[in-house]
């Protein structure tokens, strides 16, 4: 089955944008995030593992061009690649002072590199900060890319998991992004355990409103000595069935704007250190389950993407 007539895929994205196959290189820094170490919170979302998100990561001890160059020759080797993406993956990589953001950005603006991804939390974002990344743009042609952390639009969910940000530092952070003109991509949870379908609904209208370019779909998985285990434990916490997953995607996907790109439909999390991932499939299985119902339902991103631009005047079209 071709993806493309259910969803934008990124992969293909990407090659439409750079002519041909370019692959994302992962870059561990020694940041941490606000949320953790008591400038905003401490403790963390309480789905936060002690490595962050970047588990396949090669050590923060090797510098950013050290890191890049391991992984390019790697991947040039395997897959005959000459277009990469430097993607600061881990924690909160806009956490630091000026001058050493700098530094780590400029370290990645080597040959082959056509884009930098950073991914950060919306408290993390500010004008000074893309003022440095414009100039990069400018001067070294390379595209940029923010990816930020939002999970959910419901706030009080977000208060829930200890996220330290609400929906309003969200959307301040889009909005000053986009005014530098690099493009956005959101990170959201589906399966949070206070959320449900008209959550699900919702996060789908505000990415579509506000015209994101990427989203990326993970599904929450429980972490070894997190807040999110003892809630699981004490049975405080339910968590949805694969089915339910499944469904809230396909739901997702179709109040979604087609013209936002899916970054993925499901997370990939280490099976290692965590007492859930997953629903013991593989990610991939769950992808081909989600296409393959949304075949059989015969549906596709956007169809039910009827609610911008003043709904409730459609009848009076000719
Ligand atoms: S924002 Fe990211 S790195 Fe920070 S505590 Fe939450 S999940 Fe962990």
């Amino acid at each position: 089955m071709n993806e493309e007539e259910f969803y934008r895929v990124y992969s293909k994205y990407l090659q439409r944008k750079y002519g041909e196959k370019v692959y994302k290189l992962p870059i561990n820094l020694p940041v941490t995030c606000p949320n953790r170490d008591g400038c905003v919170g401490t403790g963390g979302c309480i789905f936060c593992g002690e490595v962050g998100a970047g588990f396949e990561n090669l050590s923060n001890t090797i510098s950013v061009r050290e890191q890049l160059k391991k992984n390019m020759d790697y991947i040039r080797r395997r897959y005959n690649a000459h277009k990469f993406i430097a993607y600061f993956q881990n924690f909160t990589n806009t956490y630091t002072d000026i001058d050493t953001f700098k530094m780590y950005i400029q370290e990645a603006v080597v040959e082959d590199i056509v884009e930098i991804s950073i991914s950060t939390r919306p408290d993390c974002i500010s004008d000074r900060y893309l003022k440095f990344l414009s100039d990069i743009k400018k001067n070294h042609k390379i595209e940029i890319t923010v990816e930020l952390g939002l999970q959910t639009v419901n706030y009080h969910t977000l208060e829930k998991v200890n996220r330290g940000h609400t929906l309003g530092e969200f959307l301040d952070s889009f909005i000053r992004i986009k005014k530098f003109g690099f493009e956005v991509c959101t990170h959201l949870i589906l399966n949070l355990p206070w959320d449900n379908m008209t959550d699900v609904v919702e996060n789908s209208k505000v990415l579509s409103a506000l015209s994101v370019d990427s989203v990326k779909l993970h599904s929450l998985y429980v972490v070894k000595n997190t807040i999110l285990e003892d809630m699981l434990i004490n049975n405080e916490i339910k968590l949805i069935s694969k089915d339910e997953y499944v469904k809230r995607v396909i739901t997702f996907l179709e109040y979604l704007n087609k013209d936002i790109v899916v970054q993925r439909l499901i997370g990939r999390a280490p099976q290692d250190n965590t007492i859930f991932v997953n629903w013991n499939t593989s990610w991939w299985k769950i992808k081909d389950e989600i296409i393959s119902k949304m075949h059989k339902k015969q549906t596709y991103q956007g169809i039910k993407c009827d609610y911008l631009n003043g709904k409730a005047l459609n009848q009076f079209r000719k």
